[in-house]
């Protein structure tokens, strides 16, 4: 399946809101299904619609060889997805994100949540979460309000992202060595 070009910073519709979906059809489906094969291929654990530049309210994830790499994959398609609380308690992890390459950092957050969202079938579905999975859906949540990972560290820290990516745009796609 042809993968989808997957846009980084300092491209602003990273910025966007993204909006809801309105009819779960098999046009969204084959969408969906071209994402996680992108996602796949970054490779990556989550990707949303709008790291392919489509402002839409869409996630696909599998964090099932994050944790196992022989594990089978495990592939979730979220539309609409909404956090409906999260825990108290907090947990770092460290984060990376497929539109801000090589670089990660340790972000804190709930270290539960619970979550609503349509699936592939348009189907209500209600889930809980913790560990890698929590961290995941609440990184491609904040991406479909135009929240990038980054926006959880210092302001100094922020910065210094956001200029070398500005930087790097400028000079162009780095020299393969
Ligand atoms: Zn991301």
């Amino acid at each position: 399946m042809k993968t989808l070009p997957i846009i980084t910073l300092p491209d602003r519709k990273l910025r966007l809101v993204s909006d809801p979906v309105e009819r779960i059809d098999d046009d969204l489906r084959r969408f969906m299904d071209r994402m996680l094969a992108t996602m796949y291929d970054a490779p990556g654990i989550g990707l949303a619609a709008i790291q392919v530049g489509e402002p839409r309210r869409v996630v696909v994830l599998d964090v099932a060889k994050r944790e196992d790499e022989t594990a089978e994959s495990s592939p979730m398609f979220l539309v609409n997805p909404e956090i409906l609380s999260s825990s108290d308690e907090r947990s770092v992890h460290e984060e990376g994100c497929l539109s801000i390459p090589e670089y990660y950092a340790e972000v804190e957050r709930p270290a539960s949540v619970r979550v609503a969202f349509l699936d592939r079938d348009g189907k209500r579905q209600e889930m809980e979460a913790s560990g890698i999975l929590a961290v995941c859906l609440q990184h491609e949540i904040d991406h479909l309000d135009g929240k990038l990972f980054i926006d959880h560290l210092s302001k100094l820290k922020r910065d210094m992202v956001i200029k070398r990516f500005a930087k790097q745009a400028k000079l162009g796609p780095k020299p393969a060595l």
